[in-house]
Parts: structure tokens; C-alpha cells; sequence
């Protein structure tokens, strides 16, 4: 299945970088003109990104994307404690967060992917 495309704000400014590219594959709890937020394909937890291609936007753009963040996080996890990890281990030269709840590291394998399904709305997970 191709990938939903849908309206970003300025082309991808790295055609090589996979966060640039801002796939549709996963769940994808929001968007904005400074980033989105989605299911990341790797931890099938809420990750946000920068749209821009760098890894430092300013402090009022990070509290933003944080914000959206936190709002998806909660909605995921409810009651569950989870935490921003700001570590950016696979990309490291393109700005994103990860919302983690515990164990996610253990459920990864076990978890079922979201599927892309429009942005917001409810998070449908991909048949096994
Ligand atoms: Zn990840
Ligand atoms: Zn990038």
C-alpha cells in the first residue's frame, strides 16, 4: 500500500533522510506547520518531528513539538507513566522526540503497528 500524501508545509529538505520523508505508514496523532506526531515504525511509541532537516530548532519550536507530544502521549498511554526521551540515536542530525512508557523496549516485538489512517482521530492497529 502507498503511503497517504498529504499536505506539509515546504517539500522534505534532505531527500535522503527518512524523517524528512515524514512517511505515512503508522498512526499519526498530529500535525503541524513546525512538525507532526506519529507512531515510530522502530518503537511503535509516539515520536514527534521537526519538519526543517537539523538537529536543534529553537526553544519555542521544541516546547511546541513537545507539547503535541505530551498530548498524544497521554491519549496512548492514559494512566500509564511514560517520559520524553530526547536521544536521537538513529537519526542523529534530524530533530525528534519519543514518548516512552515503561517496558517499551521489551513490548516492541509485541505490540501490533498502528496504521496509518488520516491524522488524529482513533489509532487503528495493522492486522497481524
Ligand atoms: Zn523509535
Ligand atoms: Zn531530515
Amino acid at each position: 500500500m502507498t503511503p497517504a500524501v498529504g499536505p506539509r508545509p515546504f517539500p522534505p529538505d534532505e531527500p535522503d533522510c527518512e524523517l524528512c520523508a515524514a512517511a505515512r505508514f503508522t498512526h499519526w496523532y498530529a500535525i503541524s506547520d513546525e512538525g507532526w506526531v506519529a507512531d515510530c515504525e522502530v518503537c511503535s511509541v509516539p515520536m514527534a518531528v521537526w519538519w526543517r532537516h537539523g538537529p536543534e530548532p529553537s526553544d519555542e519550536v521544541i516546547d511546541r513539538l513537545l507539547a503535541l507530544l505530551t498530548a498524544a502521549a497521554n491519549q496512548r498511554f492514559g494512566a500509564t507513566a511514560w517520559a520524553v526521551d530526547r536521544e536521537m540515536r538513529q537519526v542523529p542530525d534530524h530533530f525528534h522526540a519519543h514518548a516512552r512508557d515503561n517496558g517499551w523496549w521489551e513490548k516492541r516485538w509485541s505490540r501490533p503497528m498502528s496504521r496509518y489512517t488520516g491524522v488524529g482521530g482513533d489509532r487503528i492497529e495493522a492486522e497481524p
